[in-house]
Parts: C-alpha cells; sequence; structure tokens
C-alpha cells in the first residue's frame, strides 16, 4: 500500500500535521498504538510558561529569542512561530473546537501578533495553577494569578466521585480569600454506575450527563443548593455532549461558574482527540486504530516503507514519514539502563550519558528525562548515526532541545512543530 505521508502516533501532533497535510490534498495514512497525551492533558494549551532557566513568561512570543538555537520554537523561526500561532484558533474552530485565551475575543490576531498573546491560568485538580496559552471553550482559564475568584463558593460533586477533590479545591480557594461549602447530589442514573467503584469515571460520568434529562436535573439540583455564593464550582464532565450544555448551567446559575478538570481521563482532552481525528478522516485520511509501526526499510537517507504489527507482511510505502510517537510516556522512546533509544527507526537521542543526571531523587523538581528526544535538523528531519534522513520528520513530545513539562510548552511544541513539518513536506 503507498501514501504520500505515514505518520506514526495518533497524538495532537500527528493530527494537527495529518489534518493540514490531508487538507492539502495528500494521501496520509496515520498508525496509532493507543492513548496518547490528550486523554490526560487539561484541555488547556501551554505555549511558554517559563524559560528553561526557570523565569516566568507572561508574554511567550515576545521571548522567544531568549531560547537555545536548538529549541524547536528556535528552528520554527519567531515570525513563522507567531504566524502558526495567529493561525491556531481557526484551525482547531474548523475542526470543531472552539478555544479561547485571556484576550478579549480568544482571536490572536496576526496583525497584533506579538502583544496580544499573554498567559492566563488554568486550576489543576489539586488546586495548583498552570501557565496556559488557549482553553477548549468550556475550560475555565484565570486572567492572573492572583485572579480575585469570589467571597463564597459553591464546590458541588457527584456522591463518590473521587476523581474530582473537592477538598484539595477548597483549600487552594481559601489561600486566595474564598470561603467554601462543598456538596455532592446523587443523580439516579449517576447512583447505577457507581454500584461498580471501578465505573466512577470521569468519562461514565460525561455520557450520563450527555443526556439533556440528566444535565437539567443536574443544574436544578446545583439551584437548589444554592444559597448567596458569587462563584460555583463544578467538576469538567459536561463536554461530550457539546458546549450548549456548560453554557445551560452558567446561564441557569445565577453566579459564576468554574469548571475545574478531574483526575484522568479528561473529559475535554478526550473530547478534543475525538474531534481532531473526525477532522482527519473527514478530510480523506487513514487512521489506523491501535497498531504500530515496526520494521522499517530505510535505504540510503530514505525510508522507503513500514509494517505494522496489525498488518503482518504488508509493507506500507510512502514518499515522506512522520514520527510523533510522543516521548517516553507515549513509547517513542524507550529507557534501557544505559542509554535512552527511538524504538522504531533507531534515531540519535538527544540524553545525558550519565543515568544519575536522568533524573532527580525529588519527585517534585523538574525532571531532565522530560526533556530526552529526537535529534533533528532544522527543519526536523531525524538524525541517524550522524546523517539526516531526509524524508523522516519528527514532531511533538519525540522531539528533543526542549523540556515541555518544566516549560509548559507541550501543547504549543506539539502544534506548532506539527504545522512546521507539514509545511516542510508540502515545500518539497
Ligand atoms: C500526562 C500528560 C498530560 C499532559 N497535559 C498537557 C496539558 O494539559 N497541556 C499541555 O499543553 N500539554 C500537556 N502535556 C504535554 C503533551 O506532551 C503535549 O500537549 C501533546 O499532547 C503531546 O502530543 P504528541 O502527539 O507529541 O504525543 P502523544 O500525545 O504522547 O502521542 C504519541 C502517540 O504515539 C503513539 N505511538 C508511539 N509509538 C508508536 C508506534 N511505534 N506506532 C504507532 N503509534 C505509536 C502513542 O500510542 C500515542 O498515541 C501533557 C503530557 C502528558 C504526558
Amino acid at each position: 500500500m503507498r501514501f504520500d505521508t505515514i505518520l506514526i502516533g495518533g497524538g495532537l501532533s500527528s493530527l494537527v500535521c495529518g489534518i493540514k497535510l490531508q487538507k492539502a490534498g495528500r494521501k496520509c495514512l496515520m498508525v496509532s498504538a493507543g492513548q496518547n497525551a490528550l486523554h490526560f492533558s487539561s484541555g488547556a494549551f501551554g505555549l511558554l510558561g517559563r524559560l528553561p532557566d526557570g523565569t516566568p513568561v507572561a508574554e511567550p512570543l515576545k521571548v522567544l529569542f531568549a531560547l537555545p538555537g536548538d529549541h524547536p520554537y528556535s528552528k520554527i523561526g519567531t515570525d513563522k512561530v507567531a504566524e502558526y500561532v495567529a493561525s491556531v484558533p481557526s484551525f482547531f474552530r474548523d475542526c470543531g473546537i472552539e478555544l479561547h485565551s485571556v484576550t478579549p475575543s480568544g482571536e490572536i490576531s496576526s496583525e497584533v501578533g506579538a502583544a496580544m498573546v499573554r498567559n492566563g491560568y488554568r486550576m489543576t485538580p489539586l488546586g495548583t495553577l498552570k501557565p496556559s496559552w488557549l482553553a477548549m471553550k468550556d475550560v475555565t482559564l484565570l486572567e492572573s494569578k492572583d485572579e480575585f475568584l469570589g467571597a463564597k463558593a459553591l464546590i458541588v460533586n457527584f456522591a463518590g466521585f473521587l476523581d474530582f477533590n473537592t477538598r484539595f479545591i477548597a483549600e487552594a480557594l481559601e489561600k486566595r480569600g474564598t470561603s467554601c461549602r462543598i456538596e455532592a447530589v446523587r443523580l439516579k442514573d449517576i447512583e447505577n454506575i457507581r454500584r461498580n467503584p471501578t465505573e466512577m469515571r470521569s468519562v461514565n460520568i460525561a455520557r450520563v450527563m450527555s443526556i439533556e434529562d440528566n444535565w437539567k436535573e443536574f443544574g436544578h439540583m446545583v439551584q437548589d443548593l444554592y444559597k448567596d455564593e458569587d462563584l460555583v464550582v463544578l467538576p469538567e464532565v459536561f463536554g461530550l455532549g457539546g458546549l450548549e450544555i456548560s453554557r445551560w448551567l452558567q446561564e441557569m446559575i445565577p453566579a459564576k461558574v468554574l469548571f475545574l478538570g478531574t483526575m484522568p481521563p479528561s473529559v475535554p482532552g478526550i473530547k478534543a482527540q475525538m474531534l481532531l481525528k473526525n477532522a482527519f478522516e473527514s478530510a480523506g485520511g487513514t487512521f489506523l486504530m491501535g497498531d504500530t509501526a515496526i520494521d522499517p526499510t530505510i535505504e540510503g537517507n530514505t525510508v522507503k516503507s513500514i509494517r505494522t504489527v496489525n498488518l503482518g507482511n504488508i509493507r506500507l510505502e510512502a514518499e515522506s514519514f512522520v514520527l510523533a510517537s510522543g516521548n517516553l510516556f507515549g513509547k517513542g522512546l524507550d529507557a534501557a539502563p544505559d542509554k535512552v533509544v527511538e524504538p522504531v527507526f533507531g534515531l540519535d537521542v538527544d540524553f545525558p550519558a550519565d543515568r544519575k543526571d536522568w533524573c532527580d531523587q525529588d519527585f517534585f523538581s523538574w525532571q531532565n528525562f522530560s526533556g530526552f528526544g529526537v535529534i533533528t535538523d532544522s527543519s526536523f528531519r531525524a538524525i541517524k548515526g550522524g546523517s539526516i534522513i531526509d524524508n523522516l520528520y519528527v514532531a511533538g513530545a519525540e522531539l528533543g532541545g526542549c523540556n515541555p513539562l518544566k516549560e509548559g510548552s507541550g501543547a504549543g511544541i506539539a502544534i506548532l512543530t506539527a504545522m512546521s513539518v507539514a509545511d516542510n513536506i508540502l515545500a518539497i
């Protein structure tokens, strides 16, 4: 079987790259081994929350010059990063995903450019704040770290739902000067899934909550619990049924409504993954779900074909290949006792030679291993044994030269490098 481009990985980066290529008329195949970071993500996108030395960043596009030369944003170039950043809201809107930012309209104008891109903050399920550039429409973004959210908050959970930790959230809000009251509601359909405690997960609750009778009943229960609070905090489990549910809840509850993330799996993340996969397939792309790319043939400096575990001996050929297999988390890298390897092509990987530098004993420190990645040239072409592979590009978390968890740049790197790789392939 022959394609124009074969993409390895089914996460944010591969999907953005594949959609762009497919829309430009290229015949693409995407091979996705399993779940990806979107399934665990917050539904908010980081662009750059911190410089590599730890300095907090308020306006990411204004500090790109301070990044090292091998950082993916430096390889893309400042002007091109600004151009891609400006195009992201409309790119996602075309895929059915509405995004917002702390700029008034959520729209980032390419004319206003750098001045308009300002980090907001999302609250994690543990109540801490993380800098974020964009968020899905029903994911709350705060204007600033010190934003006063209200004097009194009502936090409402489903009885028995342990992945929404109301105590942590209350503690975080109380530190910000908000007194909190915690309540739990019992809905018949949720009580049914609660009979098996392992079923009480965000996605199952979200499925129940996508039924109109259920979300309306929930809304009325919250209304009954409401006294005089200026803030009502709810778990992010209303996204699967569409934006109208969160809008309806916001309108019917007489207070500011804050939707906060639950422990994984992430309802907004899963929704984003489903919509991006739909967009890729609607544009004509072929998606191989639950299959793993293996056994490439490489002639000279060119990848000719791969196989997949499920398709057996059938070889899949393409003009170009994109590796967006997601770092250690996505199994795009493997760690042996003395080395870190890229398992599909055996590409050159950037990691410290001394194993003691791989991680910090302090669990809460920034960890070097989240910055390991494949070495590429300035066009994101992979390097193997010191030589460039002409038609193999690397995108997203698989890339070296950055530490996305430390920098708060995960989604930004995934999306912008995917756009850049697609443009590099289209330019050939
Ligand atoms: C748990 C977690 C939560 C995160 N949350 C956020 C967040 O809220 N906001 C943010 O900005 N960033 C977040 N990040 C950073 C994240 O890395 C990026 O946002 C981004 O989603 C990474 O996308 P990716 O496509 O590069 O990789 P991934 O999402 O990891 O996808 C890699 C894919 O490749 C597949 N794969 C691997 N090997 C093969 C193979 N041989 N054949 C076929 N498929 C293969 C994997 O199964 C997976 O589907 C998070 C990261 C993690 C690990």
